[in-house]
């Protein structure tokens, strides 16, 4: 049998290895366009912080151990154009203009996700730049080392453009933040974007929300960020408006897509066509809150989706519950993470929302060095399910997040979060954790 695989990173190759591990035998052939496979995307603004580390240390496994070590057929430098389902064919090109055509028995589609930039004059101009794959991530990394940055605008304010702030600051650049919507993080409790807010002013970054963007004009080594009533100005333009996913392969060959034009599989992965399976950020997955299709594009569903896909295609039955939107991200000195709905997401899946928003010490009262962290917690009224839970601070948001992640999946009530035993030590919490503290107040309003 003949496993075709197109996308070469974090669900493609999971899924190359994981079929290789399954059946050793079994002929497994990778297509991706670029250059690089298996790397590291979260770990790039991290990586570009740091002038001393090269973009090529976020490698996780070298293009030549699949080869070698693992009899992958891997192809880099081949760009799959279109999938000819009935011939079970995929056509392309390669990097020096050759045209292929291969077979597939069954085929994996792990495209990925390409981040979207604004169909606005200006925005192709060099020096605006999108933070997508490492080769972005090496033309941002030269532009800074060039030493002309001295300061940058960042359009757009969700997660990649709060980790592309912090790495900008540490790199000496002055930084400005603009985006049309007047929230800072619109899906967060407005008590806890505020916390934000005001570590992002603590940092000097300017926050320019509710500004709509009109174009970028370049005025010698300067490029002019213009809105009606604001005028931003650097040497670099990050855009980071958020990412689509890359499903226009499937589309092409009639195959159906669910939510933000996502590939809808089902829980085994599998598309509308028996023969493929799509993972990763192109596929849509099942919220474990609301049972209903959704698409977030994060690294874990990825790299598990292409495990569960080969276990699949390899004969092994595999059947993915879904995903809580848990995600966590750190801006400056504070700690962001999210697990389920948000208040708003809940109104609008129909649960009869109630939440609570508490401050608690990190740490016991008489520990020192503990810090204040914020929590709110979101309840359903009707069945006292717990729907969600969102954190910020300076110590323990992020670890803390898992507790109610696994409640969702196990689709605890409130009141049953609100009875776990929760570890305590002073250097760790308060007797009564913060997420004890918000299920007990949470409680009230049920
Ligand atoms: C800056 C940044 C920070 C991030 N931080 C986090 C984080 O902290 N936590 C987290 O969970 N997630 C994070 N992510 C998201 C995470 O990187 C993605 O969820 C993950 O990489 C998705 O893996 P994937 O294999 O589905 O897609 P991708 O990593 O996008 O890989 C898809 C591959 O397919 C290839 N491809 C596309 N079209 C074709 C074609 N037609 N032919 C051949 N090849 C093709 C692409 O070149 C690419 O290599 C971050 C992403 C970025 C960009």
């Amino acid at each position: 049998m003949k496993f075709v695989i197109i996308g070469g990173d974090a669900a493609g190759m999971s899924a190359a290895s994981r079929a290789k591990r399954n059946i050793p035998e079994l002929e497994v052939i990778v297509l991706e366009k670029s250059a690089d496979v298996s790397y590291s995307a979260c770990g790039m603004p991290y990586n570009i912080a740091d002038p001393n580390r090269e973009m090529d240390d976020l490698v996780v496994r070298q293009a030549g151990v699949f080869r070698e070590k693992q009899g992958i057929d891997l192809k880099t430098g081949h760009r799959v154009d279109a999938i000819d389902r009935r011939a079970k064919t995929v056509t392309g090109e390669d990097d020096e203009g050759r045209g292929f055509r291969i077979h597939y028995d069954k085929l994996l589609i792990a495209t990925g996700a390409s981040a979207i930039k604004p169909d606005l004059p200006g925005f192709d101009l060099p020096g605006v730049v999108t933070l997508k794959n490492l080769e972005e991530g090496r033309i941002i990394k030269k532009l800074i080392r060039s030493g002309d940055v001295k300061k940058a605008v960042i359009v757009g304010m969700g997660y990649i453009a709060l980790e592309m702030c912090e790495a900008l600051k540490a790199r000496g650049i002055d930084v400005h933040m603009v985006k049309p919507r007047p929230e800072l993080l619109p899906w967060m409790a407005p008590d806890l974007a505020l916390l934000v807010r005001e570590e992002l002013e603590s940092q000097l970054v300017g926050i320019h929300a509710g500004h709509k963007i009109e174009r970028i004009e370049a005025d010698g080594d300067t490029l002019k960020v213009v809105c009606p009533d604001l005028v931003l100005d650097g040497q670099m333009v990050l855009v980071a408006t958020g990412v689509r996913p890359e499903s226009a392969l499937a589309a092409g060959a009639g195959i159906e897509l669910g939510p933000a034009g996502a590939i809808a599989v089902d829980r085994t992965l599998k598309t509308g066509d028996e023969h493929i399976y799509a993972a990763g950020d192109c596929a849509d997955a099942f919220h474990v809150v609301t049972g209903k299709k959704t698409w977030v594009p994060l690294a874990l569903r990825a790299n598990r989706a292409g495990w569960a896909a080969a276990d699949n295609v390899t004969g092994k039955k595999t059947e993915l519950e879904g995903i809580a939107g848990s995600a966590v991200f750190k801006v400056f000195d504070l700690e962001v993470a999210r697990t389920g709905l948000s208040l708003a997401e809940a109104e609008k899946f129909g649960f009869d929302p109630a939440e609570a928003v508490i401050r608690a010490p990190s740490r016991a009262h008489a520990h020192p060095g503990g810090t204040t962290i914020a929590v709110q917690m979101v309840g359903d009224r009707k069945s006292g399910r717990l729907l969600g839970a969102q954190l910020v601070g300076k110590e323990g948001a992020v670890h803390r997040v898992k507790a109610p992640a696994v409640a969702l999946h196990a689709g605890m009530t409130v009141e049953a979060f609100s009875q776990c035993d929760l570890a305590y030590a002073p250097p760790f919490s308060p007797t009564w954790d913060p997420m004890l503290t918000t299920a007990n107040q949470l409680l009230k309003k049920l």
